[in-house]
């Protein structure tokens, strides 16, 4: 399985430290994330998101990049057309067509960046269209 996690320091509300950890990672072909809660003090315990879906940027995303750094996603060969790849970007990140040219311009470039699991989720969606890709790590 292709999968990343962070753990976050988080005040209980017993007053320890506890642990909030959250998972990115591909679950039937789909991106998923999930986040967990773990008291060692109090030994509460509670799922607090499990689904499909991109990660809430600001909290936990930027906290899987920062925890594991970001990877790349880039064209790894030449392609007769990048409109299967223009199709994958509006299907799976749900973006504009500009804001999907301008993916696709990246894909050909210095690459589209993100973390590792999101890059796996779209490297399957593009060679599935048969676009060919690499993670660069
Ligand atoms: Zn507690």
């Amino acid at each position: 399985m292709t999968g990343q996690t962070v753990k976050i320091a988080s005040l209980c509300e017993c007053g320890d430290m506890a642990v909030r950890q959250v998972n990115q990672f591909i679950n039937f072909g789909e991106l998923w994330w999930d986040a967990e809660f773990f008291c060692d003090g109090c030994g509460s315990y509670r799922c607090e998101h499990s689904g499909p879906g991109e990660a809430p940027d600001d909290e936990w995303r930027q906290a899987l990049l920062a925890a594991n750094g970001p990877v790349r996603l880039r064209l790894a060969g030449p392609v007769p057309s990048l409109v299967p790849a223009l199709k994958v970007f509006r299907e799976v990140s749900g973006v504009s067509l500009p804001q999907a040219r301008g993916l696709v311009d990246k894909l050909s470039s210095d690459g589209v960046v993100g973390t590792l699991a999101e890059m796996e989720f779209l490297k399957t969606r593009l060679q599935l269209r048969g676009i060919p890709v690499d993670i660069d790590r």
